[in-house]
């Protein structure tokens, strides 16, 4: 190494952080006050990284630095100097490599990640965001005045690296005298935060955040935590708070699960999984184009990949944990591992004990599980809609809102359903739409109602394919009531009715025969409704055809997409009705009822919140406002 004054000077580079970076840094220092302590979990999960990502790569790959290097981490106190050193002999990194992960925040989404802290409500939520998206690092500026970063990247090439900050707006870079690899942070302590420098403290702290961290750490050369792994530990020796520690030093999560469930299996092949659902679920992790299973995969202890894809089906891929297999080889690649026979083993156990802690919730606890339905409620659909196997169990967690249903916001499950439907119902009625307030408003249902016969609201994309999916529950099949054949048979009262007025029929089928000739092209016929009582009229799917609901969701996918035309059912006995037939027996060309018969779609179109042509609806508005108007104004 050459002692140059020349080439030692410019190697000290001053630079300025990301403006991210330095948003966050403010907010860590002047907004997070009570939970300071959580930067030395957040120092020792890197480290932890760090040592996995090390004895990962010692496996086949002996080129390295210090092969034999102890793989655990040190603290170190000076009183006197007011410094914390957190030190691991783990994969370290290059000046490149310091530059991209501590002066940036190398994630997308930095900024809304910013945006997101300044405008979060209290600490837990801070920490959350802090979890979530990962700036660990940067919590150390919560307790110090200045940090000193020395690494050492395991590649036997590369310099060492000094990184230095006071945590303002810069850093710098320099080239250290540092042989071994790994890395050392020097935190210089701030004065209110000195209780950080009570060797008792640390350990405490250590014991309650970092207990199950797989690599010993040590306090002043002496060990603090017990690195049995805790999935490898017996399940009536953890506690409920170790587990919840354990789940957010998985996640960042601070927030507690809904449930966890430990797997611990010896035959055929030996693994452990600790899984959790979290309470809370990330949107763009549901719903991304390129959705992962966010299980931790290790091989006998030793942490191999985080996104293994066929460790789970898609549609559990809100649960998170660990699953560690004695009987794969250590040396398993990315490749390897896509079709291995074990994998797959271990998947199907998992998902069955994924369902089995999902109904074990939704009997102990309505409310939590009905937390879990709201929030991975679509992504469960799914699994219905895709995956036979299971498709039987995950029937009995579907929950739907329902037209008996007490309140807007409860929800029915299939079973319940069944369980009070009337003796003589033999199908479970349905209505898709696009919300369950506008599925609750449509005429379809009055004679539900008035029968007391239960409707199901589908009011999500899933949903149909769901019941296309299941076409049964308990032997009892899916029946849409948008239907044109459906068939409730008439009520005595609706067939004493049908026969009183001779006069009356003649003037429907005129009626009919008009409306048939106006809304050609609009719809594909018109008939005399045998369900409605209250509303005018509806629109009914023809036999055979995709319903309504469906329909819209094709055109939503492809705008040149054309459905069928629907059937528009009118109701004889309804007061808009009678008028109209008695106008047309008056005055075959009057020009309003041509307005009125268009209406009478636009009406129902309305209710659906689906109006297809805005401006004739404004027009006919317009046209029966000024008659109302008028008259009103010759009667005045
Ligand atoms: P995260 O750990 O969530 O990625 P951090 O801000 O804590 O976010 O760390 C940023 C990156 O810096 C890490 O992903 C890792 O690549 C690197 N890093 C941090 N600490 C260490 C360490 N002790 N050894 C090696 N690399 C580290």
């Amino acid at each position: 190494m050459s002692e140059d004054v020349q080439t030692e000077e410019p190697q000290v580079e001053k630079r300025a952080f990301q403006t991210e970076v330095q948003q966050l840094l403010h907010l860590l220092v002047h907004s997070l006050y009570t939970q300071k302590e959580i930067f030395l979990r957040e120092l020792i999960s890197n480290a932890s990284d760090a040592l996995d990502k090390i004895h990962h790569r010692s496996l086949t790959d002996r080129h390295i630095l210090d092969p034999n290097a102890e793989l655990d981490i040190e603290i170190e106190v000076s009183s006197s100097n007011k410094t914390l050193t957190i030190r691991d002999r783990g994969i370290g990194m290059t000046r490149d490599e310091v530059e991209n992960n501590i002066g940036t925040i190398a994630r997308s989404g930095s900024a809304e990640f910013a945006k997101q802290l300044a405008e979060a409500g209290d600490e837990q939520e801070k920490l959350k965001l802090i979890g979530q998206f990962g700036v660990g690092f940067y919590s150390v500026f919560m307790v110090a005045d200045r940090v000193v970063l020395t690494t050492r990247s395991a590649d036997p090439d590369a310099e060492a690296v000094l990184w230095e900050s006071t945590g303002d707006g810069t850093y710098t870079l320099a080239h250290a005298d540092e042989a071994a690899r790994g890395t050392a942070i020097k935190i210089y302590i701030r004065s209110d935060c000195e209780e950080f420098l009570d060797a008792h403290r640390l350990e405490a702290i250590i014991r309650k955040h970092s207990d199950f961290v797989s690599y010993p750490i040590k306090v002043a050369g002496k060990q603090v935590n017990d690195t049995a792994a805790l999935w490898t530990r017996p399940r009536n020796e953890i506690t409920a708070e170790q587990y919840r520690e354990f789940y957010t030093h998985l996640t960042g999560d601070p927030d507690e699960p809904l449930a966890h469930e430990h797997v611990i299996v010896d035959v055929p092949i030996q693994f452990y999984a600790v899984l959790y659902i979290p309470k809370h679920a990330p949107t763009p992790w549901l719903s991304h184009s390129e959705p992962k299973i966010s299980l931790n995969l290790h091989v006998k202890r030793v942490f191999i990949q985080d996104d293994c894809k066929d460790l789970l089906p898609l549609w559990l891929r809100f649960v998170r944990g660990v699953v560690d297999c004695d009987d794969l080889p250590l040396n398993v690649s990315r490749e390897t591992l896509q079709q291995n026979p074990i994998i797959a083993k271990i998947r199907a156990t998992l998902v069955r004990r994924i369902i089995g802690m999902i109904e074990g919730m939704a009997k102990r606890d309505q409310e939590q599980y009905l937390t879990c339905w709201r929030t991975y409620g679509a992504v469960l659909k799914e699994g219905v809609a895709m995956d036979v196997e299971h498709q039987g169990a995950l029937a009995k967690l579907l929950r739907f809102h329902s037209s008996l249903a007490d309140d807007a916001d409860a929800y029915v499950s299939l079973q319940t359903y069944i369980d009070r439907m009337q003796s003589e119902q033999e199908k479970i009625y349905y209505l898709a739409g696009e919300s369950k307030e506008s599925i609750a408003q449509s005429p379809l249902l009055e004679t539900f109602r008035k029968r007391s016969l239960e409707v199901l609201y589908l009011d999500e994309p899933v949903d149909e394919w769901v019941v296309h999916g299941l076409q049964k529950f308990a032997d009892k099949e899916f029946q849409a009531i948008d239907a044109a054949d459906l068939d409730l048979g008439a009520d005595a009262a609706e067939v004493q009715l049908a026969g009183v007025d001779q006069e009356q029929k003649a003037a429907t089928i005129e009626l009919i025969s008009f409306l048939k000739k106006q809304l050609d092209g609009r719809v594909a016929d018109v008939i005399e409704s045998k369900r409605l009582t209250d509303s005018p009229c509806v629109l009914v799917s023809p036999q055979g055809g995709l319903s309504q609901n469906m329909e819209r969701l094709m055109k939503l996918a492809d705008r040149e997409f054309k459905g069928h035309l629907r059937l528009l059912e009118i109701n004889p006995k309804h007061e808009i009705i009678r008028n109209m037939a008695a106008v047309l027996k008056r005055d075959r060309d009057s020009t309003q009822l041509e307005h009125w018969a268009h209406f009478l779609v636009d009406f129902v179109l309305l209710g659906e919140g689906t109006v297809e042509n805005p401006q004739r609806l404004s027009q006919s508005l317009q046209s029966i406002m000024g008659a109302a108007t008028a008259r009103a104004a010759e009667e005045g």
